[in-house]
C-alpha cells in the first residue's frame, strides 16, 4: 500500500516512544504531525528535528487528563491545517502493581490516562470527521489488551477498554457512514520509557528483564500505524497485534 497523499495526523504522547517515533517516521514521508504531551522540551526539540529535515510539525503541551487541553489540541490542527485525518491516541502509562500494595493512586491515574485521554481524544477530533465525512482514529491498546497476568490488572484493564471502545465506535452507524475508520494497534514489548513509571520494585526487575531480552524497536509500531493509515480508505484495518517473535 503506498502512501499517495499527504494527511494531517495528531498525536498524543508524542515526547517518548511510540508516539515520537511515529511522528518522525510520518514527518519523513510527507504527513503534517501536530504533536501533544506534556514535556515541552521534549516536544520542541522534536519538533524542530521534524522541520530541519524538511518535515511539517507543531506541538500544543497537552495532558490528556484535561479535556480543555486535548480541545485546544484538535483545535491547533485545524487552525494551521484545516482538517484533521488521523487522530492516534497513543498517551499512555503502566505502573504495573500487584493489587495487595493499594496503589490506588496510579490505578486512578491510568484510568485517567488511558481511558480517559481516549475519550477525550475521541470527542476532540470526532465532530469535524463527521463533518468531512473523513477520518481515522488509531488507538493504542496492547498485547495486555487480550490477556492479563498478576500485577496487570488495572494496566489490562484499561487495554481492554480501549479495545470495547474503539469496537463500539467502529461499529456506530454515524461513524461508518462518515467513512471514519477505526484501528486498534495492540503491542507487544516495545523499546521505551513505559516501564519506568513501575515503582512496585517486587515487579520491576522481571519486567526490565523481558524488555530488555525481547523488546522491539518503537520504530516498528510507527510502521504498523503508517501501514493502517494507507490501507484504503474503504478498507478499515480493526486491529494489529504486533510483538516481538520471542515474547510469548
Ligand atoms: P513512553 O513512556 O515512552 O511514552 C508515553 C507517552 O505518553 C509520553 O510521550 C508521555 O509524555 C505521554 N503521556 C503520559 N501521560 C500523559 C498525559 N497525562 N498527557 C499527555 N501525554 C501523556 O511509552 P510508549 O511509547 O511505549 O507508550 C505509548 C503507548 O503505547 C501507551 O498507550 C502504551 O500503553 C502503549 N503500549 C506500549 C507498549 C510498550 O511495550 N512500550 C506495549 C503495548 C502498548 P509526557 O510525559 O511528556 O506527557
Amino acid at each position: 500500500m503506498a502512501h499517495t497523499e499527504s494527511k494531517v495526523v495528531v498525536i498524543t504522547g508524542a515526547s517518548s516512544g511510540i508516539g515520537e517515533a511515529t511522528a518522525k517516521f510520518l514527518a519523513e514521508r510527507g504527513d503534517k504531525v501536530v504533536l501533544g504531551a506534556r514535556r515541552e522540551q521534549r516536544l520542541q526539540k522534536l519538533v524542530e528535528e521534524i522541520k530541519r529535515a524538511g518535515g511539517s510539525a507543531i506541538y500544543h503541551v497537552t495532558d490528556v487528563t484535561s479535556r480543555s487541553e486535548v480541545e485546544a489540541l484538535a483545535k491547533l490542527a485545524l487552525d494551521e491545517y484545516g482538517q484533521i485525518d488521523v487522530w492516534v491516541n497513543n498517551a499512555g502509562l503502566m505502573p504495573h502493581s500487584t493489587f495487595d500494595k493499594l496503589k490506588v493512586d496510579e490505578w486512578e491515574r491510568m484510568v485517567d490516562v488511558n481511558i480517559k485521554g481516549v475519550l477525550y481524544g475521541i470527542a476532540a477530533a470526532l465532530p469535524s470527521m463527521r463533518e468531512r465525512k473523513s477520518g481515522q482514529f488509531i488507538n493504542l491498546s496492547s498485547v495486555a489488551g487480550h490477556k492479563t497476568h498478576p500485577g496487570g490488572g488495572v494496566y489490562s484493564g484499561t487495554k481492554y477498554a480501549v479495545r470495547a471502545i474503539s469496537e463500539a465506535l467502529r461499529q456506530e452507524e454515524a461513524v461508518a457512514q462518515s467513512n471514519i475508520r477505526v484501528t486498534i494497534v495492540s503491542p507487544g514489548a516495545v523499546a521505551t520509557e513505559l516501564p519506568n513509571s513501575i515503582t512496585d520494585q517486587d515487579l520491576k526487575p522481571g519486567i526490565d528483564q523481558l524488555y530488555e531480552a525481547v523488546a522491539i524497536s518503537a520504530t516498528r509500531i510507527a510502521e504498523t500505524i503508517a501501514f493502517a493509515i494507507d490501507a484504503p480508505v474503504d478498507t478499515s484495518l480493526n486491529e494489529i497485534i504486533v510483538r516481538p517473535t520471542m515474547q510469548q
